[in-house]
């Protein structure tokens, strides 16, 4: 039974728990029947609209019992992480709840002046002047915080705008990201409710309606993903974050001994937000040493790469973008390998972006130029023999070199 698997239960609210003002069945007996098992029941909802207070109102008219610190909304942990990184002031767009739970962090929300952040929650009184406002904010230099990423929320009448919508508009107009955003699939809302819980991974779980929310969330944080929902579901890549460990059709089942449960086991990489295509060369000189190029934004060795534009060949990229790192001009010959292993080829970026590379990687000849860069490593730009490479060589790269130096035939893939 399910129920015997684990101590601690996160609740999505809405489509799990609750749609509308209407609990959804066996919701209400099936927590009392947890609680009374003395399990912890919390409850994790991206609306950031009410304030914990109201959230546990809602839940006690529905007849759930449920205390304010059991209930973590986006509006509640967007004001904390405000107040953790020291952000004293705040134009917010959304709620009086957002609002309020905003000042209740100690945070001063104002109208005018000059905010150090612009948070975005929204709500049915959100207008085109709040957004251009926001914009304007933030391309003056404030800081943009999304209270979550949900496009929009379930409604009994259907979905209506969520803060991903007006993020969205916000986004399209001043062309920034979010430098950061709060709740679920993110980890700031899951690390808050998971806080005082010794044993975060083992006996854990979250039980969720939104595979790209409520699932994504809790495999990123390397606890359990439950999903309801009455229709399967299926990625393509069986390696998907998003894949439930089980399925149930509403939460009587967690009591149900026909359900079993996949114990979810975190890999190696992070969960990437995209998929790029990229280019690499190798590059040999008359000695048969290698050309490498070290990375300003790492520090770190690599052989030259980078990614393919607009409109471009493979050949002409790699070409493009071994002139733009070292001077050379170079012509690809021969296709080492086309390299995507997740393992190694997911990079994190600031602001928390992943990005899964697909890398071409090709042997090159040189066309007769010479290395601009003067050949010391402090210049970014060096030959080595490859018996005697620098330390601090990126392992997927020194995988390509090698790859290249034994010789096989192409094309063959990792
Ligand atoms: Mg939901």
């Amino acid at each position: 039974m399910l129920v015997e698997r684990f101590d601690v239960f996160l609740f999505d609210l809405d489509g799990v728990v609750y749609l509308g003002d209407e609990p959804l069945p066996h919701a209400r007996e099936s927590l009392a029947r947890l609680r009374s098992a003395g399990k912890a029941v919390l409850f994790l909802t991206n609306d950031p609209r009410p304030t914990r207070s109201e959230v546990a109102r809602r839940l006690a008219r529905l007849g759930i019992e449920a205390r304010q610190q059991e209930i973590f909304a986006s509006g509640w942990a967007t004001a904390r992480c405000l107040k953790q990184s020291d952000v004293r002031s705040a134009y917010v767009v959304g709620s009086p709840g957002l609002i309020s739970e905003i000042r209740e962090a100690g945070v001063e929300v104002i109208e005018s002046g000059h905010p150090e952040a612009v948070v975005i929650g929204g709500d049915e009184r959100t207008s085109y002047a709040h957004i251009e406002r926001a914009v304007r904010l933030i391309l003056g230099g404030a800081r943009f915080v999304a209270t979550n990423p949900d496009s929009s929320y379930p409604t009994p009448e259907g979905p209506i705008p969520g803060a991903g919508a007006v993020v969205a508009a916000i986004q399209a107009a001043s062309n920034k990201r979010p430098a950061v955003t709060v709740g679920k699939p993110y980890p700031e809302m899951f690390d808050l409710a998971l806080e005082e819980f010794e044993d975060k991974t083992g006996r854990i779980v979250m039980v969720g309606d939104n595979p790209s929310t409520d699932i994504l969330g809790a495999h990123r944080v390397g606890i359990t993903g439950i999903l309801v929902s009455r229709t399967p579901v299926r990625f393509r890549s069986n390696q998907d974050f998003r894949i439930p460990d089980a399925v149930i059709p509403d939460l009587s089942f967690l009591f149900d001994p026909r359900v079993s449960v996949r114990a979810w086991k975190s890999p190696s990489f992070s969960w990437p937000d995209r998929v790029e295509a990229g280019v690499a060369a190798v590059i040999l000189n008359r000695k048969n040493e290698v050309l490498l190029v070290r990375r300003v934004d790492r520090d770190l060795w690599s052989v030259p790469s980078g990614g393919i534009e607009r409109g471009e060949s493979i050949k002409e990229a790699v070409s493009r973008n071994v002139i733009e790192e070292t001077g050379l001009k170079v012509a690809a010959t021969r296709l080492i390998g086309v390299y995507s292993d997740p393992a190694s080829q997911v990079f994190c970026y600031p602001a928390r972006e992943a990005v899964q590379f697909i890398t071409c990687c090709f042997l090159c000849v040189i066309e007769g130029e010479i290395l601009q860069a003067v050949d010391t490593e402090a210049s970014g730009a060096a030959f080595f023999n490859p018996e005697k490479l620098p330390a601090g060589l990126l392992p997927t790269h020194s995988k390509w070199l090698s790859d290249t130096l034994a010789g096989r035939e192409p094309p063959f893939i990792r």
